[in-house]
Protein backbone atom coordinates (compact mmCIF):
# COMPACT_ATOMS: atom_id res chain seq x y z
CA UNK A 1 0.00 0.00 0.00
CA UNK A 2 1.40 3.30 -1.28
CA UNK A 3 0.06 5.99 0.97
CA UNK A 4 0.76 9.86 0.52
CA UNK A 5 0.49 12.59 2.99
CA UNK A 6 0.76 16.52 1.87
CA UNK A 7 1.71 18.74 4.93
CA UNK A 8 3.71 17.68 7.75
CA UNK A 9 2.04 19.19 10.34
CA UNK A 10 -0.66 18.99 13.32
CA UNK A 11 -2.49 16.94 10.91
CA UNK A 12 -0.32 14.69 8.32
CA UNK A 13 2.03 13.90 11.61
CA UNK A 14 -1.46 12.58 13.71
CA UNK A 15 -2.04 10.48 10.62
CA UNK A 16 1.31 9.14 10.21
CA UNK A 17 0.69 7.79 13.51
CA UNK A 18 -2.48 6.44 13.17
CA UNK A 19 -1.26 4.76 9.97
CA UNK A 20 1.57 3.10 10.97
CA UNK A 21 -0.38 1.52 13.90
CA UNK A 22 -2.61 -0.12 11.68
CA UNK A 23 -0.21 -1.00 8.87
CA UNK A 24 3.23 -1.47 10.13
CA UNK A 25 5.03 -2.52 6.60
CA UNK A 26 2.89 0.25 4.13
CA UNK A 27 4.62 2.61 2.05
CA UNK A 28 4.27 6.38 3.83
CA UNK A 29 5.68 9.10 2.05
CA UNK A 30 5.22 13.04 3.53
CA UNK A 31 5.55 16.03 1.39
CA UNK A 32 6.42 19.43 2.58
CA UNK A 33 7.05 22.29 1.26
CA UNK A 34 9.19 23.48 4.40
CA UNK A 35 12.46 22.11 4.90
CA UNK A 36 12.70 21.46 8.57
CA UNK A 37 10.62 18.76 10.76
CA UNK A 38 7.38 19.71 12.09
CA UNK A 39 6.65 22.09 14.90
CA UNK A 40 3.89 24.10 16.57
CA UNK A 41 2.93 26.81 15.36
CA UNK A 42 0.62 27.36 18.82
CA UNK A 43 4.20 28.18 20.45
CA UNK A 44 5.37 30.46 17.73
CA UNK A 45 3.82 33.77 19.24
CA UNK A 46 5.36 31.88 22.97
CA UNK A 47 8.72 31.64 20.89
CA UNK A 48 8.35 35.82 20.37
CA UNK A 49 8.12 36.81 23.44
CA UNK A 50 11.15 34.55 24.53
CA UNK A 51 9.59 31.83 26.75
CA UNK A 52 10.51 29.12 24.42
CA UNK A 53 13.51 28.79 22.22
CA UNK A 54 13.96 28.12 18.80
CA UNK A 55 14.50 24.99 18.76
CA UNK A 56 11.66 23.83 21.33
CA UNK A 57 9.05 24.83 18.68
CA UNK A 58 9.90 21.34 17.00
CA UNK A 59 7.21 18.77 17.39
CA UNK A 60 9.58 15.57 16.40
CA UNK A 61 13.34 15.40 15.13
CA UNK A 62 14.66 13.49 12.14
CA UNK A 63 15.05 10.90 13.57
CA UNK A 64 10.84 10.48 14.10
CA UNK A 65 10.28 9.71 10.31
CA UNK A 66 13.09 7.51 10.47
CA UNK A 67 11.90 5.43 13.35
CA UNK A 68 7.88 5.36 11.59
CA UNK A 69 9.67 4.12 8.39
CA UNK A 70 8.39 7.33 6.66
CA UNK A 71 10.10 8.39 3.51
CA UNK A 72 10.29 12.59 4.07
CA UNK A 73 10.50 14.86 0.84
CA UNK A 74 11.16 17.64 2.86
CA UNK A 75 11.66 21.48 1.03
CA UNK A 76 9.29 20.14 -1.91
CA UNK A 77 6.13 21.67 -2.59
CA UNK A 78 3.57 19.37 -4.32
CA UNK A 79 1.87 20.91 -7.23
CA UNK A 80 -0.90 18.69 -8.99
CA UNK A 81 -2.92 16.12 -9.07
CA UNK A 82 -4.15 13.60 -11.32
CA UNK A 83 -6.68 11.62 -8.96
CA UNK A 84 -7.51 9.23 -12.28
CA UNK A 85 -4.06 7.85 -12.22
CA UNK A 86 -3.27 8.21 -8.50
CA UNK A 87 -0.32 10.46 -8.60
CA UNK A 88 0.69 13.49 -7.51
CA UNK A 89 2.71 15.79 -9.26
CA UNK A 90 6.08 18.11 -7.41
CA UNK A 91 7.53 20.98 -7.60
CA UNK A 92 11.05 19.19 -9.02
CA UNK A 93 9.77 16.80 -11.48
CA UNK A 94 8.60 13.72 -9.38
CA UNK A 95 5.38 12.12 -9.54
CA UNK A 96 4.29 9.98 -6.65
CA UNK A 97 1.97 7.11 -6.94
CA UNK A 98 -0.24 6.56 -4.16
CA UNK A 99 -3.23 4.54 -3.18
CA UNK A 100 -4.28 6.30 -0.57
CA UNK A 101 -3.52 10.54 0.06
CA UNK A 102 -3.97 12.77 2.79
CA UNK A 103 -4.12 16.65 1.70
CA UNK A 104 -3.06 18.50 5.09
CA UNK A 105 -2.23 21.53 3.68
CA UNK A 106 -3.46 23.31 6.36
CA UNK A 107 -3.96 27.48 5.67
CA UNK A 108 -2.14 30.30 5.04
CA UNK A 109 -2.42 33.86 6.35
CA UNK A 110 -4.39 36.06 4.14
CA UNK A 111 -2.40 38.53 2.72
CA UNK A 112 -4.49 41.88 1.49
CA UNK A 113 -3.66 43.75 -1.59
CA UNK A 114 -2.19 46.46 0.05
CA UNK A 115 0.52 44.64 2.37
CA UNK A 116 2.09 43.07 -1.14
CA UNK A 117 5.45 45.14 0.08
CA UNK A 118 8.78 44.63 2.23
CA UNK A 119 8.36 45.51 6.09
CA UNK A 120 4.69 43.72 5.63
CA UNK A 121 4.74 40.39 7.36
CA UNK A 122 1.94 37.68 8.39
CA UNK A 123 2.36 35.12 11.39
CA UNK A 124 1.75 31.62 10.02
CA UNK A 125 5.31 29.78 9.68
CA UNK A 126 8.80 29.89 11.97
CA UNK A 127 10.02 31.88 9.52
CA UNK A 128 7.38 34.50 10.20
CA UNK A 129 7.96 34.48 13.87
CA UNK A 130 11.62 34.83 13.53
CA UNK A 131 11.63 37.72 11.39
CA UNK A 132 8.96 39.14 14.13
CA UNK A 133 10.99 38.96 17.25
CA UNK A 134 13.81 39.87 15.26
CA UNK A 135 12.67 43.07 14.58
CA UNK A 136 10.95 43.82 17.97
CA UNK A 137 14.28 43.03 19.89
CA UNK A 138 16.17 45.14 17.12
CA UNK A 139 13.77 48.18 18.23
CA UNK A 140 11.76 48.52 14.88
CA UNK A 141 8.14 49.26 15.70
CA UNK A 142 5.43 47.36 15.42
CA UNK A 143 1.84 47.21 14.07
CA UNK A 144 -0.36 44.39 14.36
CA UNK A 145 -3.33 44.66 11.78
CA UNK A 146 -5.92 42.54 12.73
CA UNK A 147 -8.15 42.43 15.83
CA UNK A 148 -8.42 38.79 15.61
CA UNK A 149 -7.19 35.91 18.51
CA UNK A 150 -3.33 35.22 16.92
CA UNK A 151 -3.14 39.49 16.48
CA UNK A 152 -4.21 39.00 19.88
CA UNK A 153 -2.09 36.85 20.93
CA UNK A 154 1.15 38.56 19.45
CA UNK A 155 0.01 41.83 20.82
CA UNK A 156 0.20 40.18 24.50
CA UNK A 157 4.12 38.30 23.30
CA UNK A 158 5.32 41.52 22.15
CA UNK A 159 4.31 43.40 25.30
CA UNK A 160 6.43 40.57 27.06
CA UNK A 161 9.43 41.03 24.94
CA UNK A 162 9.58 44.82 26.40
CA UNK A 163 8.00 45.83 22.65
CA UNK A 164 4.74 48.20 22.71
CA UNK A 165 2.45 47.14 19.69
CA UNK A 166 -0.48 49.32 18.04
CA UNK A 167 -3.60 46.81 17.52
CA UNK A 168 -5.51 48.07 14.30
CA UNK A 169 -8.31 46.50 13.82
CA UNK A 170 -10.74 47.30 11.56
CA UNK A 171 -14.02 45.86 13.25
CA UNK A 172 -15.85 47.96 15.82
CA UNK A 173 -14.44 45.64 18.48
CA UNK A 174 -11.13 43.51 18.94
CA UNK A 175 -12.22 40.01 18.61
CA UNK A 176 -15.87 40.37 17.05
CA UNK A 177 -15.80 37.03 15.49
CA UNK A 178 -14.99 34.97 18.67
CA UNK A 179 -16.21 36.95 21.71
CA UNK A 180 -19.44 38.90 22.53
CA UNK A 181 -19.56 42.61 22.93
CA UNK A 182 -18.93 42.68 26.74
CA UNK A 183 -16.04 40.24 26.81
CA UNK A 184 -14.60 42.72 23.33
CA UNK A 185 -15.03 45.96 25.19
CA UNK A 186 -13.61 43.81 29.05
CA UNK A 187 -10.27 42.29 27.18
CA UNK A 188 -9.75 45.45 25.30
CA UNK A 189 -10.13 47.64 28.36
CA UNK A 190 -7.24 44.98 29.80
CA UNK A 191 -4.92 45.44 26.73
CA UNK A 192 -5.36 49.14 27.16
CA UNK A 193 -4.47 49.03 30.88
CA UNK A 194 -1.13 47.12 30.35
CA UNK A 195 -0.21 49.15 27.70
CA UNK A 196 -1.39 47.84 24.15
CA UNK A 197 -2.26 50.77 22.06
CA UNK A 198 -5.32 49.80 20.51
CA UNK A 199 -7.54 51.35 17.71
CA UNK A 200 -10.65 49.73 16.53
CA UNK A 201 -12.54 50.95 13.75
CA UNK A 202 -8.97 51.57 11.81
CA UNK A 203 -9.11 50.81 7.67
CA UNK A 204 -5.70 50.30 6.41
CA UNK A 205 -5.50 52.42 3.01
CA UNK A 206 -1.64 51.99 2.36
CA UNK A 207 1.36 50.95 3.16
CA UNK A 208 3.94 54.37 3.33
CA UNK A 209 7.45 53.33 2.23
CA UNK A 210 10.34 55.41 2.53
CA UNK A 211 14.24 55.14 0.87
CA UNK A 212 15.00 52.96 4.42
CA UNK A 213 11.23 50.64 4.14
CA UNK A 214 7.94 50.58 5.73
CA UNK A 215 7.69 54.06 7.65
CA UNK A 216 4.31 53.93 8.40
CA UNK A 217 0.41 52.54 8.02
CA UNK A 218 -1.41 55.14 6.59
CA UNK A 219 -5.48 55.23 7.68
CA UNK A 220 -8.46 55.49 5.71
CA UNK A 221 -9.20 58.55 7.47
CA UNK A 222 -5.39 60.03 6.51
CA UNK A 223 -3.84 60.08 9.68
CA UNK A 224 -0.69 57.71 10.00
CA UNK A 225 0.87 55.14 12.75
CA UNK A 226 4.31 55.05 12.17
CA UNK A 227 6.28 51.77 12.21
CA UNK A 228 9.36 49.63 10.40
CA UNK A 229 7.12 46.37 10.42
CA UNK A 230 3.65 45.54 10.04
CA UNK A 231 2.17 42.49 10.75
CA UNK A 232 -1.05 41.40 9.06
CA UNK A 233 -3.16 39.05 11.22
CA UNK A 234 -6.54 39.18 9.05
CA UNK A 235 -7.74 35.23 9.22
CA UNK A 236 -6.46 32.42 7.45
CA UNK A 237 -7.25 30.63 4.14
CA UNK A 238 -6.99 26.98 3.28
CA UNK A 239 -4.55 26.29 0.90
CA UNK A 240 -6.95 24.42 -1.30
CA UNK A 241 -4.73 25.58 -4.55
CA UNK A 242 -3.61 22.02 -4.87
CA UNK A 243 -7.09 20.24 -5.50
CA UNK A 244 -8.73 23.05 -6.74
CA UNK A 245 -10.60 21.40 -9.96
CA UNK A 246 -10.24 17.74 -8.68
CA UNK A 247 -12.17 17.92 -5.29
CA UNK A 248 -15.43 19.60 -3.92
CA UNK A 249 -14.01 22.63 -2.30
CA UNK A 250 -16.16 24.94 -0.64
CA UNK A 251 -14.85 27.61 1.38
CA UNK A 252 -11.89 24.24 2.69
CA UNK A 253 -11.72 20.70 1.04
CA UNK A 254 -15.03 19.51 1.92
CA UNK A 255 -14.92 16.13 3.74
CA UNK A 256 -17.15 13.91 5.31
CA UNK A 257 -16.94 12.39 9.14
CA UNK A 258 -14.58 9.74 7.70
CA UNK A 259 -12.09 12.77 6.69
CA UNK A 260 -12.99 11.20 3.01
CA UNK A 261 -13.38 13.88 -0.07
CA UNK A 262 -15.65 13.43 -2.96
CA UNK A 263 -12.66 11.37 -4.82
CA UNK A 264 -11.81 8.05 -3.54
CA UNK A 265 -8.63 7.45 -2.03
CA UNK A 266 -8.08 11.35 -1.30
CA UNK A 267 -8.55 12.03 2.10
CA UNK A 268 -8.24 16.06 3.73
CA UNK A 269 -7.93 16.87 7.31
CA UNK A 270 -7.07 19.83 9.42
CA UNK A 271 -7.14 23.39 8.36
CA UNK A 272 -7.74 23.15 4.62
CA UNK A 273 -10.95 20.68 5.65
CA UNK A 274 -14.62 21.49 5.75
CA UNK A 275 -16.35 18.95 7.67
CA UNK A 276 -19.52 18.75 9.55
CA UNK A 277 -19.94 20.57 12.37
CA UNK A 278 -21.25 18.46 15.88
CA UNK A 279 -25.22 19.98 15.42
CA UNK A 280 -25.31 18.23 11.92
CA UNK A 281 -26.62 21.60 10.18
CA UNK A 282 -23.66 22.59 8.06
CA UNK A 283 -20.31 22.15 7.43
CA UNK A 284 -17.43 24.35 8.72
CA UNK A 285 -13.36 24.91 8.43
CA UNK A 286 -12.02 24.51 12.42
CA UNK A 287 -8.47 25.87 11.87
CA UNK A 288 -7.68 24.80 15.45
CA UNK A 289 -4.60 22.20 16.38
CA UNK A 290 -6.74 19.81 18.32
CA UNK A 291 -9.22 19.52 15.75
CA UNK A 292 -5.91 19.06 13.10
CA UNK A 293 -4.89 16.49 15.23
CA UNK A 294 -8.06 14.58 15.64
CA UNK A 295 -9.13 14.77 11.68
CA UNK A 296 -5.68 13.71 11.21
CA UNK A 297 -6.15 10.40 13.40
CA UNK A 298 -9.35 10.02 11.75
CA UNK A 299 -8.16 10.33 8.16
CA UNK A 300 -4.92 8.11 8.75
CA UNK A 301 -6.99 5.26 10.44
CA UNK A 302 -9.52 4.95 7.40
CA UNK A 303 -6.86 5.00 4.81
CA UNK A 304 -4.97 2.35 6.31
CA UNK A 305 -8.73 -0.04 6.73
CA UNK A 306 -9.72 0.70 9.81
CA UNK A 307 -13.12 2.67 11.08
CA UNK A 308 -12.85 5.86 12.65
CA UNK A 309 -15.43 8.70 12.27
CA UNK A 310 -14.60 12.42 13.99
CA UNK A 311 -17.68 13.89 16.17
CA UNK A 312 -18.11 17.19 14.50
CA UNK A 313 -16.63 20.77 14.53
CA UNK A 314 -17.34 22.38 17.46
CA UNK A 315 -15.51 26.11 17.30
CA UNK A 316 -13.02 26.95 20.06
CA UNK A 317 -10.69 29.64 21.33
CA UNK A 318 -8.75 29.84 23.91
CA UNK A 319 -5.80 31.84 25.24
CA UNK A 320 -4.50 33.99 27.80
CA UNK A 321 -4.40 37.44 27.32
CA UNK A 322 -2.05 39.18 29.84
CA UNK A 323 -3.51 37.28 32.73
CA UNK A 324 -6.73 37.01 31.83
CA UNK A 325 -7.99 33.42 30.80
CA UNK A 326 -10.18 33.77 27.36
CA UNK A 327 -12.65 31.14 26.05
CA UNK A 328 -15.37 31.15 23.58
CA UNK A 329 -17.30 27.68 22.06
CA UNK A 330 -19.59 26.97 19.60
CA UNK A 331 -22.41 29.58 18.28
CA UNK A 332 -21.75 32.90 19.89
CA UNK A 333 -24.42 35.40 17.57
CA UNK A 334 -28.15 34.76 18.82
CA UNK A 335 -30.69 35.19 15.69
CA UNK A 336 -33.46 37.55 15.88
CA UNK A 337 -35.65 34.41 16.01
CA UNK A 338 -38.04 32.31 18.45
CA UNK A 339 -36.21 30.06 20.81
CA UNK A 340 -33.15 31.94 20.59
CA UNK A 341 -31.47 33.68 24.07
CA UNK A 342 -28.60 34.84 25.79
CA UNK A 343 -27.80 34.63 29.39
CA UNK A 344 -24.84 36.32 31.15
CA UNK A 345 -23.35 37.50 34.23
CA UNK A 346 -20.87 39.58 35.68
CA UNK A 347 -18.95 39.69 38.77
CA UNK A 348 -15.66 41.83 39.04
CA UNK A 349 -13.02 40.07 36.06
CA UNK A 350 -15.19 37.31 35.57
CA UNK A 351 -17.63 37.05 32.41
CA UNK A 352 -20.19 33.99 31.07
CA UNK A 353 -22.07 34.41 28.54
CA UNK A 354 -24.60 31.38 27.46
CA UNK A 355 -26.06 31.36 23.96
CA UNK A 356 -29.05 29.19 24.24
CA UNK A 357 -31.40 27.39 21.58
CA UNK A 358 -34.42 26.10 22.66
CA UNK A 359 -33.52 24.17 25.83
CA UNK A 360 -29.66 23.91 24.54
CA UNK A 361 -26.73 25.45 25.27
CA UNK A 362 -25.09 25.68 22.06
CA UNK A 363 -22.03 28.28 22.73
CA UNK A 364 -20.51 30.02 25.60
CA UNK A 365 -18.04 33.20 26.28
CA UNK A 366 -16.04 32.42 29.06
CA UNK A 367 -13.77 35.54 30.80
CA UNK A 368 -12.00 34.96 34.27
CA UNK A 369 -13.21 31.34 34.78
CA UNK A 370 -11.92 28.86 32.66
CA UNK A 371 -13.14 25.99 35.19
CA UNK A 372 -16.36 26.21 33.35
CA UNK A 373 -15.20 25.91 30.10
CA UNK A 374 -14.67 21.88 30.41
CA UNK A 375 -17.74 21.05 31.85
CA UNK A 376 -19.84 23.78 29.39
CA UNK A 377 -18.32 21.80 26.54
CA UNK A 378 -19.42 18.62 27.39
CA UNK A 379 -22.83 19.82 27.66
CA UNK A 380 -22.51 21.08 24.22
CA UNK A 381 -21.12 17.93 22.78
CA UNK A 382 -24.16 16.01 24.99
CA UNK A 383 -27.10 17.98 23.56
CA UNK A 384 -27.21 20.95 25.64
CA UNK A 385 -29.76 19.91 27.99
CA UNK A 386 -29.34 20.28 32.12
CA UNK A 387 -26.83 23.13 31.90
CA UNK A 388 -28.05 25.09 34.26
CA UNK A 389 -27.16 22.49 37.03
CA UNK A 390 -23.14 22.98 35.47
CA UNK A 391 -23.58 26.88 35.61
CA UNK A 392 -23.39 28.96 38.89
CA UNK A 393 -25.78 31.33 37.64
C1 LIG B 1 0.43 32.20 15.49
C2 LIG B 1 -0.55 31.09 15.58
C3 LIG B 1 -1.10 30.75 16.82
C4 LIG B 1 -2.02 29.72 16.93
N1 LIG B 1 -2.52 29.43 18.16
C5 LIG B 1 -3.39 28.41 18.29
C6 LIG B 1 -3.89 28.04 19.58
O1 LIG B 1 -3.56 28.67 20.59
N2 LIG B 1 -4.72 26.97 19.67
C7 LIG B 1 -5.09 26.25 18.56
O2 LIG B 1 -5.83 25.29 18.69
N3 LIG B 1 -4.64 26.58 17.32
C8 LIG B 1 -3.80 27.63 17.16
N4 LIG B 1 -3.33 27.96 15.92
C9 LIG B 1 -3.84 27.21 14.73
C10 LIG B 1 -3.07 25.90 14.54
O3 LIG B 1 -1.70 26.16 14.46
C11 LIG B 1 -3.57 25.21 13.27
O4 LIG B 1 -4.93 24.85 13.48
C12 LIG B 1 -2.76 23.97 12.92
O5 LIG B 1 -1.42 24.30 12.65
C13 LIG B 1 -3.37 23.26 11.72
O6 LIG B 1 -2.57 22.16 11.39
P1 LIG B 1 -2.59 21.54 9.92
O7 LIG B 1 -1.76 20.31 10.01
O8 LIG B 1 -3.96 21.45 9.42
O9 LIG B 1 -1.89 22.64 8.97
P2 LIG B 1 -0.59 23.53 9.06
O10 LIG B 1 -0.06 23.59 10.45
O11 LIG B 1 -0.92 24.81 8.38
O12 LIG B 1 0.47 22.73 8.17
C14 LIG B 1 0.28 22.51 6.80
C15 LIG B 1 1.60 22.09 6.19
O13 LIG B 1 1.39 21.81 4.81
C16 LIG B 1 2.48 22.29 4.06
N5 LIG B 1 2.00 22.53 2.70
C17 LIG B 1 0.95 23.29 2.30
N6 LIG B 1 0.78 23.21 0.96
C18 LIG B 1 1.76 22.40 0.51
C19 LIG B 1 2.10 21.93 -0.79
N7 LIG B 1 1.39 22.26 -1.88
N8 LIG B 1 3.17 21.11 -0.91
C20 LIG B 1 3.90 20.75 0.18
N9 LIG B 1 3.61 21.16 1.43
C21 LIG B 1 2.55 21.96 1.59
C22 LIG B 1 2.90 23.57 4.78
O14 LIG B 1 4.25 23.87 4.52
C23 LIG B 1 2.66 23.19 6.25
O15 LIG B 1 3.82 22.69 6.87
C24 LIG B 1 -2.41 28.99 15.77
C25 LIG B 1 -1.86 29.32 14.52
C26 LIG B 1 -0.94 30.35 14.42
C27 LIG B 1 -0.36 30.69 13.08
Amino acid sequence: MNYVVVGSSAAGLSAIHAIRKLDPCGNITVVDEESRPAYSRVLLTHYIAGRVAERDLFLVEEAFYRSYGVRTLLGVRATGLDPGRRQLYLADGRVLDYDSLLVATGARAVVPSWSRTGGVTGLRTREDAVRIRNAALAGRRVVIVGGGPVGVKLACALLELGVTPTLLASSPRILSQVADREASLMLEQHLLRHGVRVRCGAEVGEVAAGPRGTEGVVLSDGSTVPCQLLVVCKGVEPRTELVAGHLAVRRGVLVDNGMRTSVPGVYAAGDVAESPDIWGEGTRVSAIWPHAVKQGKVAGTNMAGGRDLFPGVLPRNAMDVLGMPFVSMGLLHVPAAAGWRSVSRRRGNSYLRLVIRGESVVGAVLLGCPQLAGPIQAAIRKGGRGWEQLVPL
